[in-house]
């Protein structure tokens, strides 16, 4: 079949499946049931199914190899390909896969850490670290949250080696090898960058912790030695303890966050009051309590769940999810279906920039009106605050991804004690004294989304790089169409990496993170 048929026959097939799948993963989470569940699961196994057809991924490899004239043909090929790849392997080792990943996903569910004798859920947990300077009772809430980690580590191990069987299967060293050759990272440029992140973050972020320390220890009476991780408010420290931030809740505690949304994207030339009519942006019982932007059919169906309460924090949600949102609406329509997209970091790097709005000045004076003397002297301290807050994320992702690394090329390595000897070597952190526990088994994205964590980074760097190369949003009424033109419209015709330096002139560079963490 010639490529360009062969692209048109796996959309037909693909498309219907993929929508129905999308749909279902709404209903699941507007209205978590076990008829919404299993109608996701068989949508989903559709969708596997399709991509796991031998005689097709023959198909594609085979135009693959012959030069097609059509660049969007060969890139959808590709693509196509990717998506393909790890789903050609044995009947059984997909099966015992699929079910082994449910099976721990669903005991992270149902898990709840024990506080005062009690069940705790990661709310009460996450509580007792952001409010309690009882340093005993933080200690019990951060062991209460590792817990999960005992409960499902071998398991987690048994997946690793399963993955890692599969990925061989398929002729890769590993499945970190996989993951990255099938979503267009090179692995020698990845840790390149990574170790680029290391050395730029590395000075400013021992500054700005030897300062957080100085003021923990003060707070909870103890020498900058005894710190210990209870005394960061985050379980993992990937966020920064409030200590370290601004609080604008006061400031957004009467906002209407719809309003305020449209409002700022208009500001941009974006129409997004189409997506909010198809959202559901509300609490309610049997919704799940995050946020995420679903393109349901690639049309215009774009839809957002959200759970606003007033509120900084979801004031950030929400202009994070309709930049994902402002993205899906600006791919070509005409591509082919599996062109319709684009990369995960690409669109959390709009996302973030469009996020990192609520602590802008301009954005608070202007979009939500807050008197000149406030903004004045609030904004100092709202640079400091995206400054730690780089510096603290961008620390734990190296943790992270030297982690996983490590794991798939060796899932029985005594990873209990190598886990402490990176969160020391990175985010400077001391082990507590004589702990020998799986807390690494205690991160859900290693078992739900193994292999991904560098794309929140590379989000955070484009994010920078799309600041600098399209400067304010703000009521610039031209934006939209430059990000439309320049970044939105091609989807995933272009490689992400070529698509960033098409629509901001310069590759993408880790300098772009020393540039932000300018003091
Ligand atoms: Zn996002």
């Amino acid at each position: 079949m010639k490529g360009a048929e062969l692209v048109d026959t796996l959309d037909a097939r693909l498309e219907p499946l993929e929508i129905a799948a999308n749909r279902a993963w709404w209903n699941a989470n507007i209205d978590a049931s076990e008829a919404t569940q299993a109608a996701r699961a068989a949508a989903d196994l559709a969708v596997s199914d399709v991509l796991a057809d031998s005689e097709a991924f023959a198909e594609v490899r085979g135009a693959t190899a012959s030069p097609d004239a059509d660049p969007t043909v060969a890139r959808a090929l590709a693509v196509l390909e990717q998506a393909f790849t790890p789903h050609q392997i044995v009947p059984d080792l997909r099966r015992r896969l699929i079910d082994l990943e449910a099976a721990i996903g669903s005991r992270f569910a149902r898990h709840r850490g024990t506080l005062d004798g009690e069940p705790a859920d990661d709310n009460a947990i996450l509580a007792v670290l952001r409010h309690s300077d009882d340093a005993e009772r933080r200690r019990a809430a951060w062991e209460a949250s590792k817990t999960i980690g005992a409960e499902v580590a071998s398991d987690l191990r048994e997946l690793v080696r399963l993955r890692n069987e599969a990925a061989r299967e398929l002729g890769y060293r590993d499945h970190f090898a996989l993951v990255l050759a099938t979503t267009d990272f090179d692995e020698a440029r990845l840790f390149d960058t990574l170790d680029q992140v290391d050395s730029i973050t590395r000075d400013p972020f021992r500054a700005m912790k030897s300062a957080l320390d100085a003021r923990l220890a003060e707070r909870f009476g103890v020498a900058v030695t005894d710190l210990r991780p209870w005394h960061y408010d985050d379980p993992f420290f990937q966020d920064p303890p409030k200590d370290a931030g601004v609080d604008l809740d006061p400031n957004l505690h009467e906002a209407d966050l719809e309003a305020l949304t449209v409002r700022t994207f208009d500001g941009m030339g974006i129409e997004v009051r189409g997506v909010i009519a198809r959202s559901d942006l509300t609490p309610r019982e049997r919704k799940v309590q995050h946020a995420f932007c679903i393109d349901v059919d690639r049309r215009g169906d774009v839809r957002v769940l959200s759970n606003n309460v007033p509120g900084a924090r979801w004031a950030e949600t929400m202009l994070h999810e309709f930049g994902h949102a402002a993205y899906f609406n600006g791919v070509t329509r005409d591509l082919p279906w599996v062109l319709r997209t684009m990369h995960l970091c690409l669109t959390e790097g709009v996302a973030m920039r469009c996020g990192r709005l609520v602590h802008d000045p301009e954005w608070l004076g202007r979009i939500v009106g807050l008197p000149a003397a406030t903004v004045d002297e609030l904004a100092p301290r709202l640079h400091a605050a995206r400054r730690t807050s780089l510096l603290v994320f961008a620390r734990w992702v190296l943790v992270m991804t030297h982690f996983e690394r490590g794991l798939y090329a060796d899932p029985d390595g005594a990873h209990d004690s190598r886990w402490w000897d990176l969160v020391e070597r990175f985010q400077l952190v001391r082990r507590p004294d004589g702990r020998s526990a799986p807390d690494w088994a205690a991160k859900i994205h290693l078992c739900v989304a193994p292999v991904y964590y560098h794309n929140y980074l590379f989000g955070e760097l484009i994010a920078s790089q799309l600041e600098e190369a399209f400067g304010g949003l703000v009521d610039r009424g031209q934006v939209g169409a430059q990000l439309g033109d320049r970044l939105f419209a091609p989807g995933a015709a272009r490689r992400w990496d070529h698509l960033i330096e098409h629509a901001t002139g310069e590759p993408l560079s880790p300098a772009v993170l020393k540039r932000a963490l300018q003091p």
